[in-house]
């Protein structure tokens, strides 16, 4: 058993980690953060999301 094991998701396809970005495919800025599209090296679309810090933007006024 190892600790790590539960924070570390991989691709169930090619078994690559998702903390591996192998490609961006595309970034949209949210009010929350970023959506991410990134595509495996197995071609697997994913979508994650991703929140910043503090949740404003700089161009937001
Ligand atoms: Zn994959």
């Amino acid at each position: 058993m190892e600790s790590c094991t539960d924070r570390t998701q991989v691709c169930p396809d090619c078994g690559w980690p998702e903390e591996e970005i192998y490609q961006v495919v595309s970034r949209h800025p949210t009010s929350t953060g970023m959506v991410v599209y990134t595509r495996c090296a197995c071609g697997r679309l994913q979508v994650r999301s991703l929140s910043l810090p503090g949740g404003r933007g700089g161009a937001q006024r």
